[in-house]
């Protein structure tokens, strides 16, 4: 592809340069790194390095010409393609931006106080440019970081407190998948079907009845789009006030301190002293189904349909499978869910799944567990599913949408030469988010952890969840940085569903731990018994705490029910400064509220509850 070589930005007032000299003449042969040009400014001289290798295909701009920021000087043929072919191109003008047309973005190392030249969002970018000499020392930027997810932005952030120049290039949304299409958006619409659901099944209970219920769909849609969207426009807030450049576009790691940036046709690059590389994750599809975004598709259609489907079927019943199927059954779809393994969620504790799936079915979701999905075909309709297993047969629904697990964002990601390298498609790290380049790290939902002890957990597994990336992020500059050397420990990563009821767990389950011979108390508290949950008229659920039973380590916990995942934090921050359950029960816990739950658990660990 040729490279166009472009006038860099030297200073944050450069508007404009002058080309004294070319070291190379049309036809020459470039290795990357070598000086190719002497470029004037106001202020000083400077040497100019190619990045590509390749044949200087055309001089665009003459020695003593003088050229905007952003303008094309000469291109690179840099692979097979014919200079001669390039230089008929730009000699017919085909050269991208006008001399001074448009705003440069950032090219060389800017006081941390001078203003970020950064470019709006849809406008395109100066051409491709060698950036400025990428010696040590010399970079444009302290940090890039590629990905403005809960992990690219919490980075960004970060490293902006803590003074250091730093770029956020992201190709969409600022807030990645978690502020506009998972976390956030999916919570609204929850909160919505529960509301639904709650006047639906329960309004007579509280005395309050009505004619007609009547949902308007695609109001529900644009509420939850309106969170997101102004979730969104807050962290551009966070960014400007912490100093952090941003770009759109697609970035690339061509080679530690190396990071090309594409935007629609245009592209340049820029060098940065560490790169963080946090693109996130997207749907993975089933082998042969291909999600065409209308009759099979993704979560992020799935919150954003035009229409209220009738009929809606679910393949995989992880978090992602389980909230939609409780949203959509809340507001009157029918639903089908289908999961390969034992119980929904099954990677919870089995008690919970087994209650969860009690309650799904009393909503008369059709639950399908142990069952396969053969094959998925779109119909005039909508779409049909062959499933064998437990519960087999042909189910037709408007829509199918697949959750099935994530797979990491690296297309396009990766140089041809830069040789990051990967594991089942994710970028692999040690622990300290360090990948197999120099000064090259990742975290988040791109990333595999590869270390023995996490592969004795399930195979270098990462939990792919927005927390965990923000944590992973804010630790990773923290470390670069010098601030803090902390770790961080996966066998204590909190875990929440958002259905009703909710789910909430962390650490062990029952059945792993007695796998792993340890000899364990359990305590488990039902929210029967609980005054705050019969007053909200939300009973159902218990809170199961497992301890060792020698020293009352916290070793897992596991509820189902209202508000589980708010109180979850309190067993987050006893984990980390390993409380026992005797310290959780002589804590004093606040009445009336879910959390005396974990309080009584913990007591009947201990045989020491009083509600029970
Ligand atoms: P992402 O959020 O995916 O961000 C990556 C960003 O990088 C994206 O904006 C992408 O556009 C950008 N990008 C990718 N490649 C490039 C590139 N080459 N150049 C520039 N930019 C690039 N987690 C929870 O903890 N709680 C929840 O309740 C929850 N609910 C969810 C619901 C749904 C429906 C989904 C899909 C996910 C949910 N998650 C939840 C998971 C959570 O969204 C992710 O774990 C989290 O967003 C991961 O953050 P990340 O920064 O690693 O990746």
């Amino acid at each position: 592809m040729p490279v166009e070589i472009t006038m860099p930005q030297l200073s944050d007032t450069m508007t404009e340069g002058t080309v004294v000299k070319w070291h190379k003449k049309e036809g020459d042969k470039i290795r990357g790194g070598e000086e190719v040009a002497e470029i004037e400014t106001d202020k000083a001289t400077m040497p100019m390095e190619a990045f590509d290798s390749g044949i200087l295909a055309v001089i665009v701009a003459r020695e003593g010409q003088k050229v905007s920021v952003g303008q094309v000087i000469g291109v690179i043929a840099t692979g097979s393609e014919n200079p001669a072919e390039i230089k008929k191109k730009y000699a017919a003008g085909a050269s991208s931006p006008a001399p001074g047309a448009q705003k440069p973005a950032a090219q060389t190392a800017a006081p941390k106080s001078a203003p970020a030249p950064v470019a709006p969002a849809s406008a395109p970018k100066p051409a491709a440019s060698p950036a400025p000499a990428a010696k040590p020392g010399n970079y444009q930027f302290d940090i890039v970081v590629i990905g403005g997810g809960p992990a690219g932005y919490a980075a960004a952030i970060r490293a902006g407190q803590l003074k250091k120049r730093v770029l956020c290039i992201e190709m969409e949304t600022l807030g990645g998948t978690c502020l506009n299409w998972g976390c956030i958006p999916t919570k609204a619409l929850l909160d919505d079907g529960a509301f639904i659901r709650k006047l639906r099944l329960h309004a007579a209970e509280h005395g309050v009845t009505y004619k007609d219920l009547t949902i308007d769909f695609s109001k529900l849609i644009s509420r939850s789009r309106a969170i997101a969207d102004k979730l969104s426009k807050g962290i551009e807030h966070l960014f400007s006030k912490y100093e952090v450049k941003r770009e759109m576009g697609v970035g690339q790691v061509l080679a530690p301190h190396r990071v090309k940036i594409t935007n629609g046709a245009s592209s340049r690059e820029v060098t940065a002293d560490h790169i963080i590389i946090a693109t996130g994750a997207k749907a993975t599809p089933i082998p042969n189904v291909h999600f065409d975004g209308k009759k099979i598709i993704t979560s992020r259609e799935a919150m954003n349909l035009p229409k209220q489907p009738k009929k809606i079927a679910i393949i995989g019943a992880g978090a992602i499978g389980c909230e939609f199927a409780d949203f959509y059954n809340s507001v009157g779809t029918e639903v089908v869910i289908v999961e390969m393994l034992d119980h929904l969620l099954p990677n919870e504790d089995e008690d919970v799944s087994v209650l969860l799936e009690r309650v799904f079915a009393k909503r008369e979701i059709d639950i399908r567990v142990k069952t396969k999905t053969d094959k998925v075909e779109t119909t005039p309709n909508g779409v049909k599913l062959t499933l064998s297993g437990a519960k087999p047969g042909i189910v037709e629904a408007d829509v199918v949408l697949i959750a099935i697990g994530v797979s990491a964002n690296t297309n396009g990601l990766i140089g041809p030469e830069s040789k990051l390298e990967l594991f089942k498609g994710r970028v692999k790290v040690d622990p300290k988010y360090q990948t197999n380049l120099e000064n090259v790290w990742a975290v988040g939902d791109c990333i595999s952890l590869h270390w023995p002890e996490q592969e004795g957990m399930g195979g270098y597994r990462h939990p792919d969840l927005a927390h965990v990336a923000h944590h992973e992020a804010v630790n990773c500059v923290e470390r670069i940085t010098g601030f803090s050397q902390h770790t961080i420990d996966y066998k204590a990563i909190p875990g929440c569903t958002y259905t009703h009821p909710q789910v909430a767990s962390m650490g062990l389950s029952e059945k792993k731990a007695r796998e792993e011979n340890r000899k364990i108390k359990v305590g488990k508290f039902p929210f029967s018994a609980s005054g705050r949950a019969l007053a909200l008229g939300e009973s159902e659920g218990f809170v199961k705490l497992i301890f060792d039973a020698q020293y009352g380590e916290l070793l897992g916990v596991h509820m189902i029910g209202e508000s589980v995942t708010d109180i979850l934090a309190e067993l987050v921050v006893a984990k980390k400064l390993e409380a026992t359950e005797a310290e959780i029960i002589e804590a004093i816990h606040p009445h009336p509220t879910f959390s005396e739950a974990i309080m009584e658990a913990a007591g009947v660990a201990d045989g020491r509850a009083i509600h029970l």
